[in-house]
């Protein structure tokens, strides 16, 4: 482990760092990340409330997966998804949010100098 727990040392771990981002990049893995702070689902649950086809959902719970944000379980013939670390998943999205809000007032206060990348 780092010193910094803040602070990736090796090139293995800033990997880690941008293949968990990665996962974070779609609007729709965010939505079934949301999904899941509320409880365990299925993909079929999924499909069912982010009205989505199956095969989507698979990739992206797939995705999710990879970057080591869910954990899953059988129960019969039903795989259940939930969050692999919940407390600190939502410690994320919920910095995400802080960094966008105060970058909200950076753009307003420096709204002359900005350029248009549109
Ligand atoms: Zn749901």
């Amino acid at each position: 482990m780092a010193i910094n727990n803040h602070v990736a040392d090796s090139h293995t771990e800033l990997e880690s760092w941008a293949t968990l981002f990665k996962s974070l990049s779609d609007p729709h893995r965010l939505q079934i990340i949301q999904h899941l702070q509320l409880g365990e689902h299925r993909v079929a649950d999924l499909v069912d409330h982010l009205g989505l086809a199956q095969s989507t959902v698979s990739t992206h719970v797939a995705s999710l997966r990879n970057a080591g944000l869910l954990a899953s379980h059988t129960h019969g013939r039903a795989t259940y998804y939930t969050l692999a670390h919940p407390q600190e998943t939502v410690q994320l999205l919920k910095a995400a949010s802080e960094v966008l809000t105060s970058s909200d007032t950076c753009i307003e206060s420096s709204q002359q100098q900005s350029t248009s990348h549109a």
